[in-house]
């Protein structure tokens, strides 16, 4: 029996799920990737079989079958940018 790493939740369901892995500067989404799925959190557990399954797929592939568009957005909190240049954390009200 397996366990959801995140909650602790017995037997994840198995399902297939659509996810995005990073490359350094490129992004794939892969479609129907066999993954266990808590029902309680909804944590999604990718095998290591899977994983290079899914590297092999990358790789291999000259040119996916399809492309997305994927938009790229950086987290702020009303307005004010939390993280700041150079990686440091910044006073959320924007003040010393
Ligand atoms: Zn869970």
């Amino acid at each position: 029996m397996s366990f959801c790493r995140k909650c602790g939740w017995p037997e994840p369901q198995h399902r297939e799920v659509k996810e995005v892995f990073g490359c350094g500067e490129r992004f794939v989404m892969v479609e129907r990737v066999p993954a266990s799925v808590c029902k309680v959190c909804g944590d999604v557990t990718i095998s290591d079989e899977v994983m290079d399954r899914v590297r092999e797929l990358v790789r291999g592939a000259a040119s996916p079958p399809r492309e997305v568009l994927i938009e790229a957005f950086t987290f702020v909190w009303d307005g004010v940018q939390v993280l700041g240049e150079d990686g440091t954390e910044r006073n959320r009200t924007g003040g010393p």
